[in-house]
């Protein structure tokens, strides 16, 4: 198929080049160019996205957030102005849900679908295809792309209409950030206690507090690795879509609001392109205790 990808970062471009490796034909642009191993693999680069829309049929963006995606649907040189009927348009970027069915629906009256399938699984999911691949769309269009979706992930669910992808990459964030949140609290406490956090990560593996997050994130607060990953930044911004709707629905998420306090504590100390993981530098910083370093006994 000719398959059109916009947006070639850290999650796009590995997501690319496994479509390319599927046997299909790529049309790429990205605000940061082409990476030279894309076209190396044979990926066409184009200019704008409204030639990326005239020449391929499926067309995927994976960019940073809802202006970001609109900015490319729309825009000047925007996909939608390269579109014919029978094309089809995924966003697997994550974005406002509510944002997401108004461009399905502008993207409708074109006569082409449209579907919101965020993913999850990190950049380690993104270059092993093994993402967890939410999907809002109608059932046909989902059938229709389920194969080129499953040549970026292992899981691959249809959580029902336009945006309902998103409402549920939404509730994986709450969970996601709210337990890196548990970890670093858990062993920023063993660490001022005096007793080793790393013997505690590893004891805790073995019980029911053990998670892809106390194994990941945990040992990166450990090696206080904090290159990304998925950036502080990008979080934030997942946090602050999940309230908004939250408020909307009169809704109160307690716990979300406070850990998106701690998130934008790391921002305003320049850690928007930190990993997550870093989040525990702001309990750090309150505690006056840095995990690992030794610990008066009490
Ligand atoms: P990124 O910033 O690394 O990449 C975004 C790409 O979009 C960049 O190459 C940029 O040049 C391009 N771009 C931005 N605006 C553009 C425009 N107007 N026109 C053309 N290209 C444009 O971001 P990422 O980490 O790849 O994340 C992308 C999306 O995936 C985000 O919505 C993020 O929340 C989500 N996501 C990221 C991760 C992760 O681990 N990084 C995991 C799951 C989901």
């Amino acid at each position: 198929m000719d398959i059109g990808f916009i947006g070639l970062g850290t999650m796009g471009r590995p997501m690319a080049e496994h479509l390319i490796a599927g046997g299909h034909t790529l049309f790429l642009h990205s605000r940061s160019g082409v990476p030279e191993t894309l076209l190396l693999h044979g990926g066409r680069a184009c200019a704008s996205p409204v030639e990326v829309a005239r020449r391929a049929d499926l067309i995927v963006t994976m960019l940073p957030d809802t202006a970001d995606v609109e900015r490319v649907l729309f825009g000047e040189e925007g996909v939608a102005h390269g579109l014919s009927p029978g094309k089809t348009v995924v966003d697997m970027s994550t974005v406002s849900p509510g944002a997401t069915r108004e461009f399905a629906a502008r993207i409708g009256r074109y006569g082409c679908s449209y579907a919101d399938a965020p993913v999850s699984g990190g950049d380690i999911g993104a270059r092993n295809a093994t993402l967890t691949i939410m999907v809002g769309a109608p059932p046909e269009v989902f059938e229709r792309m389920r194969p080129i979706l499953a040549l970026l992930g292992s899981r691959i669910t249809r959580i029902g209409d336009c945006g309902a992808g998103q409402t549920c990459k939404l509730a994986n964030q709450i969970v996601v950030v709210l337990t890196i949140e548990a970890v670093g609290e858990a062993l920023l406490f063993a660490s001022r206690a005096g007793v080793d956090p790393a013997r505690v990560r590893e004891a805790l593996l073995g019980g029911f507090a053990a998670s892809r997050v106390l194994e990941v994130h945990g040992e990166r607060m450990l090696r206080r690795a904090f290159d990304p990953g998925f950036r502080i930044e990008l979080h934030r911004k997942d946090l602050a879509l999940a309230l908004s709707d939250a408020r909307a629905l009169g809704l109160n998420l307690p716990n979300t609001a406070a850990t998106q306090a701690l998130l934008d504590a790391c921002m305003a100390c320049g850690g928007g392109g930190w990993d997550s993981s870093a989040l525990v530098k702001a309990l750090e910083r309150e505690a006056g205790h840095e995990i690992g370093t030794p610990s008066p006994m009490p």
